[in-house]
């Protein structure tokens, strides 16, 4: 893929967390990488979605210098260099306040997997990461906010759980390329929101057993797949 190419589909990958209901105003940011170029594009600070043009997203390196474009980027472009740097086989990452994952991010409390809909995407609960702490927070806050993420992951598999919940702040979501990124914040959301109301309706509800969860998941992912169609359908076709 061209980094032209890349522009356009960091563009969409971030309108896709408009046209989601992920965020408000300017909330929210998708980045893609381009591993060959050590090249990450995301969106730039401050600019309405609806204004977005391919050339205003911000191309930088791996060490946050801006290498095209006079917009600032997102002020999280830390955080997704983190990511980026600790998970080497992710080529997106999208984040949001959406509000139902923030709810949990805000109540400090994992997504646990109650039922198929969270098994075909997260094997396993959803993570939360501890609290910040003053230091983390008064020095390179946006880069901490990557490292509790890592933090997180250092006993679990990042692609097989593609999304923590940042206490008190909100979801971060990553995968393949942007568009899978953004698609696992929107599942995230749709997840988050399910597991309120399950737990709303019954209190004591319990995360699904290890055997339904590992066939939902194991049925989507791995060498065993065998859900959708053998031909990579194109995205817009739908699944
Ligand atoms: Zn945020």
């Amino acid at each position: 893929m061209t980094l032209a190419e890349l522009r356009e589909q960091v563009l969409d990958a971030n309108l896709d967390l408009v046209r989601k209901g992920l965020v408000l105003y300017t909330f929210g940011n998708v980045s893609g990488i381009s591993r060959r170029d050590n090249v990450v594009i995301i969106k730039p600070s401050g600019v309405p979605y609806d204004q977005l043009q391919p050339e205003d997203l911000v191309a930088a390196d791996l060490d946050g210098n801006v290498l095209a474009g006079d917009l600032r980027p997102s002020s999280d472009l830390p955080t997704h260099l983190v990511l980026y740097k600790a998970f080497p086989n992710i080529g997106g990452v999208a984040h949001s306040h959406s509000e139902y994952a923030t709810s949990w991010a805000q109540a400090r409390m994992p997504i646990p997997c109650l039922g198929t809909t969270h098994a075909d995407y997260f094997h396993g609960p959803v993570p939360i990461t501890h609290a910040m702490r003053d230091p983390e927070i008064a020095d390179a806050y946006e880069e901490n906010t990557g490292h509790v993420i890592v933090q997180e992951f250092e006993n679990k598999n990042y692609e097989a759980v593609p999304a923590a919940l940042v206490a008190n702040h909100g979801p971060f979501a990553w995968g393949p390329d942007a568009k899978a990124a953004a698609h696992n914040a929107v599942i995230l959301e749709a997840v988050a929101r399910m597991a309120y109301f399950t737990m709303t309706i019954n209190h004591e509800a319990q995360a699904v057993d290890r055997a339904l969860h590992d066939k939902h998941y194991f049925r989507k992912h791995g060498r065993n797949a065998y859900y959708g169609q053998e031909r990579e359908l194109n995205p817009k076709e739908g699944r």
